[in-house]
């Protein structure tokens, strides 16, 4: 028996676009490449710890992902297989904001942080609905989502 402290550990991964100003519907071909980095070194990495590995999974949902892929859940309904099987798994999901904000008139996005109507817009005016199979979040982040999140 091992007499040595248990070191808790987070592994939490951001699921984004490949590249940082996308210029085309993709399939966030990086999100399945982890995916399947991740399944390739969950069971080592559990033999080693002694411990299950859930690592958590923070996606990405505001206005630029909605502006560049028509919807802000895009990868997940583009990758409802693999959310289902993170879920299944026991990972745990989420959602992550970026104040991207794209200027037409320099062809650029960036990070607005000067505005506080504009963080406040990418923080909660979309609806949100993460249907990843196993998981629904409906409702706006300001009023419904932390207590609507549900198992299906
Ligand atoms: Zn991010």
């Amino acid at each position: 028996m091992s007499t040595r402290p248990t070191i808790p550990a987070v592994l939490r991964i951001d699921v984004e676009p490949d590249e940082h100003q996308p210029k085309a519907r993709s399939e966030w071909p990086g999100f399945a490449g982890m995916v399947a980095h991740v399944e390739a070194m969950r069971s080592r990495l559990s033999d080693l710890s002694g411990c299950g590995v859930h690592p958590s999974w923070f996606v990405r949902f505001d206005p630029d992902i909605e502006r560049c892929f028509g919807r802000a859940d895009f990868v997940v309904q583009q990758h409802r297989d693999l959310f289902d099987s993170l879920r299944q798994r026991g990972d745990a999901l989420g959602i992550h904001v970026h104040a991207h904000r794209w200027d037409a008139s320099q062809a650029v996005t960036f990070s607005d942080y000067a505005d506080q109507n504009w963080t406040m817009h990418s923080l909660i005016s979309r609806k949100c609905r993460l249907s990843a199979g196993a998981l629904t979040v409906s409702g706006t982040l300001r009023t419904k989502c932390p207590r609507n999140v549900r198992a299906r």
